[in-house]
């Protein structure tokens, strides 16, 4: 192949979004080829040797590494300004990896607690079984941070937007308070995607990623990924998916992949009608509350708007009336559906109560903010029109058959 003009220095993201980490084969396919195969295969003994001593440049196996995958990762990194990606089989197992591979017995995490159920399950109840310390603080409140950060800790674990209430963090504060108490900084970043907000740009060390949610976006597989410095991501958490085997399928990565070059699109329609619900919401008076971020009488809402470039596509609100509101108002959903997923191109609507945050009990709902009459709203990539008049018949709705009671 003839030489090419050098494209931009620094593309923009929805540049990087389609082309980033684009490697073609000899035969120079347009789209990413899925190379789907377990293991690969070498010229000769000498090759296999020396790739097995890190010498050579070839893939060996795909728990450790495959074409397809790489393509995502790369691409995933140029996205979040990150020196280095690995991709896993779900969030969850980039989670899990993210702290495993980080921490040993003796050591100290300090997180927020609003954090997604699993990776709450997985501080408060899997790391202390290996002798591993957690202490639990509100996120927002800075005092809390600086009193738990006061002694040494290894890991800071923070998730911003929370789920469900849409807390923000003060990215910046709790790095610098981390930092100073020596431990690594790791964002759950899932609710705000790379193009919303770059943790590593606010000083925090570790991003990571359900990519099941808006990356995948169409609801179509599980995926997750772990970004950081190349020497973090190389000597610290690549022996540990290596050897331990939470690989994502190359079948998946190019799924993944494929959802990147749609993401800048997709966040930005959906983002501009959460912005619009949000606000149509506001004004209903059977909804007591209106959470999102993007919105001035968000609790946070400077702060929100200082590291983060929109408001989110979920938006959370409070039915005045309590579960039995909720439940008559999601019931009269005609269009929007009921799931506990988020990101989808199709609208979702959950009851946190009852399902997402149903085990960890009234106490610590309670605590979090959570009532009986949150509803959390995923919204989707439909009509922002039909989206409002679906919230709209279905807020009637709920009100007439109070009335009828
Ligand atoms: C969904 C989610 C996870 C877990 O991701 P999976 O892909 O379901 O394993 C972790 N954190 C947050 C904030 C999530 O929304």
């Amino acid at each position: 192949m003839t030489d090419r003009p050098r494209p931009a220095a620094a593309p923009r993201a929805a540049t990087t979004a389609v082309r980033g980490g684009l490697a073609r084969s000899h035969h120079g396919e347009t789209c990413e080829a899925l190379y789907l195969t377990s293991g690969f295969v070498y010229d000769d003994a000498a090759q296999a040797e020396a790739t097995f001593l890190g010498e050579a440049d070839h893939y060996q196996y795909s728990r450790f590494g495959n074409p397809t995958v790489t393509m995502f990762e790369q691409r995933l990194a140029a996205l979040e300004g990150a020196e280095a990606c690995r991709a896993t089989a779900s969030g969850m197992a980039a989670v899990n990896a993210a702290l495993l591979a980080q921490l040993k017995a003796g050591d100290r995490v300090v997180a927020s607690r609003a954090l997604f159920g699993s990776c709450h399950w997985i501080v408060s109840t899997l790391l202390p079984k290996f002798g591993i310390e957690s202490t639990f603080v509100d996120g927002t409140d800075l005092a809390q941070w600086r009193a738990a950060l006061s002694r040494p800790a290894s890991a800071v674990l923070l998730e911003t937007p929370s789920n469900p209430c849409l807390d923000i963090i003060d990215l910046e504060a709790v790095a610098a308070l981390a930092h100073d108490a020596g431990a690594v900084v790791m964002v759950d970043n899932v609710f705000a995607t790379p193009l919303l907000q770059r943790p590593l740009a606010f000083g925090a060390d570790v991003v990571i990623y359900s990519g099941t949610k808006h990356i995948d976006g169409q609801g179509r597989c599980l995926g997750g990924a772990v970004l950081g410095r190349r020497r973090w991501i190389e000597e610290t958490l690549q022996p540990f998916i290596r050897n331990t085997g939470p690989a994502i399928s190359p079948f998946n990565a190019w799924i993944m992949l494929k959802g990147l070059e749609t993401l800048p699109v997709r966040l930005e329609a959906m983002c501009r009608s959460a912005a619009e619900i949000a606000d149509m919401l506001a004004a209903e008076p059977a909804v007591a509350r209106v959470l999102y971020p993007g919105r001035a009488d968000h609790p946070q809402h400077a702060l929100a708007m200082r590291q983060m470039s929109a408001g989110g596509t979920v938006v959370s609100f409070e039915l005045a009336g309590g579960k039995e509101a909720a439940f008559r108002f999601m019931d009269a959903l005609g269009l929007i559906d009921i799931s506990n997923n988020l990101g989808d191109a199709k609208s979702l609507v959950t009851h946190p109560a009852t399902t997402t945050h149903m085990r960890i009990g009234p106490a610590e709902r309670a605590r979090l903010g959570i009532g009986d009459g949150l509803v959390r709203l995923s919204v989707g990539l439909e009509d922002v029109r039909d989206l409002i008049e679906d919230l709209r018949r279905a807020l009637a709705a709920a009100r007439l058959a109070r009335a009828a009671e």
